[in-house]
């Protein structure tokens, strides 16, 4: 059975995507630690980041690279802070949020609050500031 991640990626479950190819997809993050707070994930369920065979784990990052930098182009920030955690999701994705302080990327602290319009704005930005690349 497909986990959520899975879903999002083949399009059962809706997400403001931001870019994919055939073997990755980046999405917002639902409950963000910022504006422009991304998820990138392998479409290969693998619970674990470190199990990814090896090809997939080098073109997680190469892809994460490049919604990073589109990010990067869309929000102010000092810089894109990476993360990884995958307790709550046992699908490997990694974080890539928008910071200026390493408070910035702190899991414990509060979530920002969006509208709809906002994720879906932002998600549009970062889409074209991919595609414009
Ligand atoms: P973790 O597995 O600890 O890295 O956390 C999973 C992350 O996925 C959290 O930051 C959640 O806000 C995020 N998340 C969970 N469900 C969804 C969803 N349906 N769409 C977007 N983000 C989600």
């Amino acid at each position: 059975m497909s986990g959520i991640f899975s879903k999002i990626a083949q399009g059962q479950i809706p997400s403001y995507k931001i870019a994919e190819d055939d073997k990755y997809f980046a999405f917002l993050d639902i409950n963000p630690l910022a504006k422009g707070h991304t998820l990138v994930i392998p479409k290969q369920e693998v619970d674990y980041l470190f199990d990814l065979d090896e090809d997939t784990y080098t073109g997680l990052w190469t892809f994460s690279k490049k919604v990073a930098k589109a990010i990067e182009s869309v929000c102010p920030c000092e810089r894109i802070g990476v993360a990884v955690v995958g307790l709550e999701v046992p699908h490997a994705h990694v974080h890539l949020v928008p910071i200026n302080t390493v408070g910035d990327i702190d899991f414990s602290r509060n979530r920002v609050a969006m509208t709809k319009e906002e994720f879906a704005a932002v998600a549009k930005e970062i889409r074209l500031g991919f595609l414009n690349l």
